[in-house]
């Protein structure tokens, strides 16, 4: 029974090894939030499962949906982010899909961005082409492509608000003015942006994904992703166009999820009980307290982080061997005015530029420069503590046609680089000695 003291003497060893010196329930009073290393919780009742299991009352039932470790996390990046709810999942990709999936997953089509991470463009033609979920890429700079591929269909818009690898700024305000004029949310990526230097909430968009495997734990250990819902969008005012808020779930004994949960909490009640409850991409209570950990020191390490960038990207911008600089922070970049707009604490420290020289020995030259390196890594990831160096056309976007990479800003000489928290003198001389070498 739950609550009972933990059996003790009475019992033989095997039972007391699995039970003893635990009370489920009690308080540790420990400073830092414990991991709950558990996979399921205990009800008092059985009147209490069967309402937990029909969505009658708030609990956790089970690790797969939910863990008290998860839920601080959670509760602390809606409040970062300014939203009302969050889901904290295993990845970033998953954070993406299920958000994605509980907007259009019943016969709905999405309109993205060109300039989107690879993987994620691998995730939306792919896998969601197998599912029958039609996805329309447009050039996120261009309101009218946005505009016209919307559909009678369409019931999401998608954009990553600082772009990966090319660091191209979106006009939130735009793309959700637009969004919003076709009855549809905004919803951003903004794995690149943080919550430490843009929050898209405030300008118009309406859920927030992140990769927590980047900035938000900053050291490189343990994936994670998570959704914040905003809360400024209103699935009741178009209740024909929402079924799965709007309408009995019989999985619920028909509950209605809008009725039940309202603005704000009926997406996460969605995406929880139904998308990661059936697929089951749950983030780890390990993981979740290593990106807690991380949290704590968000805004400085992205201080530092972004400032170095800037001196690095003004240090390559001078430097014959490179061609082009794709920095918002620089004048000259073409999205530099939106950058001041939507960055004014200190643009993304993931950023990209284009080696001198013909494309048809690139591939070589990239090589040259960046089996050099030996302070910026050769890593598949951003936002660690550690400055990473990764090629995107043979990397992150080699699944892409090279029309697709054209239009996301990435040539066979692009490099893409994530700036770390090491000395910034000492990346520029690595970076230096590295280009000597092409
Ligand atoms: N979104 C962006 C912008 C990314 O850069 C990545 C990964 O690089 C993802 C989503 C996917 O995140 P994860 O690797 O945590 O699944």
């Amino acid at each position: 029974m739950s609550g009972a003291p933990a059996p003790q003497r009475a019992h033989r060893f095997a039972t007391a090894q699995v039970q003893a010196g635990f009370t489920p329930g009690s308080p540790s009073f420990g400073a830092v939030p414990p991991i709950h290393q558990t996979a399921a919780y205990e009800f008092s009742s059985l009147q209490e499962a069967a309402d937990l299991f029909a969505l009658r009352r708030p609990g956790i039932i089970y690790g797969r949906n939910a863990g008290p470790t998860q839920q601080v996390l959670e509760e602390r990046l809606a409040l970062l982010e300014g939203g009302t709810s969050a889901v904290a999942v295993a990845s970033g990709q998953a954070a993406v899909a299920v958000t994605l999936l509980a907007l259009a997953g019943r016969g709905g089509h999405i309109v993205a961005a060109d300039q989107l991470y690879g993987g994620t463009v691998d995730l939306l033609q792919e896998t969601f082409g197998d599912f029958g979920i039609p996805v329309t890429f447009v050039d996120q700079d261009d309101p009218s492509a946005w505009r016209a591929a919307i559909t009678p269909q369409t019931r999401v818009l998608f954009a990553e608000t600082v772009a990966n690898p090319i660091a191209q700024v979106l006009d939130i305000r735009l793309v959700a003015d637009i969004a919003h004029d076709a009855g549809l949310p905004l919803v951003v990526d903004s794995t690149v942006g943080t919550p430490a230097l843009i929050r898209p909430g405030e300008h118009g968009a309406d859920f927030v994904v992140h990769s927590a495997t980047k900035f938000l734990s900053g050291h490189g250990t343990s994936l994670g992703g998570v959704v914040v819902d905003l809360g400024s969008f209103d699935f009741g005012a178009l209740p024909d166009r929402w079924p799965q808020f709007t309408e009995p779930y019989a999985r619920f004994g028909d509950l209605v999820l809008w009725e039940r949960f309202g603005q704000g909490q009926a997406f996460a009640a969605l995406v929880k009980s139904k998308y990661v409850h059936d697929l089951g991409p749950s983030l780890s209570p390990f993981n979740a307290w290593q990106i807690l950990l991380g949290l704590e020191t968000l805004d400085l390490r992205v201080a530092r982080q972004s400032g170095s960038a800037l001196r690095i990207a003004r240090h390559l911008a001078e430097h014959p061997a490179v061609a082009e600089v794709h920095h918002p922070g620089l004048s000259a970049n073409r999205w530099h005015s939106l950058a001041q707009r939507y960055l004014p604490d200190g643009g993304p420290s993931v950023f990209s530029f284009d080696l001198a020289g013909e494309e048809h020995d690139a591939q070589e030259r990239i090589a040259r420069f960046i089996d050099v390196l030996e302070v910026f890594r050769l890593v598949a990831n951003i936002g660690d503590a550690r400055s990473l160096v990764s090629h995107p056309a043979s990397m992150t976007h080699s699944h892409l046609t090279p029309a697709q990479r054209a239009a996301a800003g990435i040539s066979l000489s692009t490099v893409r680089l994530s700036a770390g928290l090491e000395d910034p003198e000492d990346l520029i001389a690595d970076l230096d000695r590295a280009l000597a070498c092409v």
